[in-house]
């Protein structure tokens, strides 16, 4: 290994994907779910319901900074659609949060829990500003008041958050604790599954914080099952070394698969003889970016998709797959642990040359399986081993992965598409079965 010495990291190049033009992230939902439906017949009606978010929610509110100058912060929660279940998905800090981009991931969240079976309909939040600007106390005020302007809209029967980029279990366990304390001593304690993904000692579950990765990796080892693939000796670039990256490539590591490159919005780091993950996810837990980090080469962006190797794993930004990326690349399997990676242009670049996908709805929808086996913990005060949520999870995984694959071969579409016709399926029957009110 040869992780030792200090090497500089250039400033950032653009986040985005430079190939394909203004990206419209929720159009390109839109587009997918016109697919889907087309492949599974969908009736007309339920497209139209679902081309758009039931409740579009914006807060703005002020917090007081360190320095006592007042800031004003403006806040999103989409409720997609809540047909299965309250409302599910993530809350995410972020300085490029829209919107558009919270619409898109609110529909994805319905797509993932109809997937994953779960009693649970997609919602998805976020505030626009750099969470790394700020203080830890500014951190605090920021989430306790955006929870508080939020009020009855979430609930643990309404619309119940989690933890997406930016947050963290920290941020979940403040959320929660603002929440209780607006409902009245006589709920305080019946209120916890408000959010998800929390500290455990704070009502969260053992696995969750793992959770993605640990999904994300039951795709790849099923993949790499079918393909007659052998992970031991497998390389990986990894982009995003956050929660979902980090683990991923941790857990990878004992199939005998090596990181040698990563990158995160401080820039791109190369090391051909493997990084040692355990290693730079403690450097970044400490240091929240991989800067700084005394091990590995420092390379741009464009070097980084060019680097030979086997998995990619986007778990960053959403638009990071362009086509001019998708050409570049020379591995094997996309395995998209973000959100959106993936640019429609650049996807079927991909496509085009080989390269397999495995789609986010199935493939990082690992989060919100485990964040649902704390929300039923929670409510019946209960706490499982890791071994039982482990279990549990490797089993919805494969049967997900099974249903995905079996459609895509018999409706000939896209695993992407597949991921989002099973889920449709289950949105129609029970469409069908209540029909619209009133
Ligand atoms: P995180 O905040 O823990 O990590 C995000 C990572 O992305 C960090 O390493 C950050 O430096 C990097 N990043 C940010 N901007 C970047 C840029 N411009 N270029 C390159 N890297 C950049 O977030 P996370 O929870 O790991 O989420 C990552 C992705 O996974 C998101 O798309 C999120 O929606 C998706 N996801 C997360 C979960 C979950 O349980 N946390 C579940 C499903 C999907």
């Amino acid at each position: 290994m040869s992780d030792d010495h200090p090497v500089s990291i250039p400033a950032a190049t653009p986040s985005e994907s430079k190939s394909s033009g203004k990206y419209e992230f929720f159009k390109a939902i839109q587009a997918y779910l016109d697919q889907a439906a087309h492949a599974v017949d969908l009736p007309p009606y339920i497209t139209t319901i679902l081309s758009q978010p039931k409740n579009e929610i914006i807060v703005n509110f002020p917090v007081r900074m360190d320095d006592g100058s007042i800031r004003l912060f403006k806040g999103y929660r989409i409720q997609h659609n809540n047909l299965l279940g309250p409302y599910k998905g993530g809350i995410r800090y972020h300085k490029s949060v829209t919107l558009d981009d919270i619409k898109a991931l609110a529909a994805m969240m319905t797509w993932k829990c109809a997937l994953m079976n779960l009693p649970f309909g997609g919602g998805k939040g976020g505030i626009k500003f750099d969470p790394n600007e700020v203080s830890r106390a500014e951190l605090q005020r920021i989430t306790r008041r955006f929870f508080h302007a939020l009020g009855s809209n979430i609930g643990p029967e309404t619309d119940v958050p989690a933890p997406d980029m930016g947050t963290d279990a920290r941020t979940m366990a403040w959320a929660m604790d603002t929440y209780m304390n607006t409902v009245g001593q006589l709920f305080k304690q019946a209120v916890k599954g408000v959010v998800t993904g929390k500290p455990i000692a704070s009502g969260g579950t053992q696995g969750r914080e793992k959770a993605t990765g640990q999904g994300l990796v039951h795709c790849i080892t099923e993949w790499a099952e079918e393909r007659d693939f052998q992970l031991g000796g497998s390389t990986l670039l990894v982009q995003g070394f956050g929660n979902v990256g980090s683990h991923t490539a941790v857990i990878l590591s004992k199939y005998g698969a090596s990181t040698i490159a990563v990158g995160d919005h401080t820039g791109y780091l190369y090391n051909p003889e493997r990084f040692n993950p355990h290693k730079l996810q403690d450097h970044v837990k400490r240091n929240r970016s991989i800067a700084g980090y005394p091990g590995g080469k420092a390379i741009t962006r464009e070097e980084f998709f060019r680097i030979k190797a086997d998995i990619f794993i986007p778990a960053a930004l959403e638009n990071q797959v362009g086509v001019d990326e998708a050409s570049a690349l020379q591995v094997r399997l996309v395995a998209e642990g973000a959100n959106g990676p993936c640019h429609p242009d650049g996807e079927r670049v991909l496509l085009e040359r080989g390269i397999d996908i495995l789609p986010d709805v199935l493939a990082n929808s690992g989060g919100v399986t485990v964040s649902y086996y704390e929300w039923v913990q929670n409510k019946r005060s209960e706490s499982w081993s890791l071994e039982e949520v482990d279990s549990r999870l490797e089993k919805a995984m494969k049967r997900a992965y099974r249903e995905v694959g079996e459609l895509a071969r018999q409706k000939k579409v896209s695993l992407r598409v597949a991921a989002y016709g099973v889920a449709l399926q289950r949105l129609a029957a029970v469409y069908g079965e209540r029909e619209i009110f009133p």
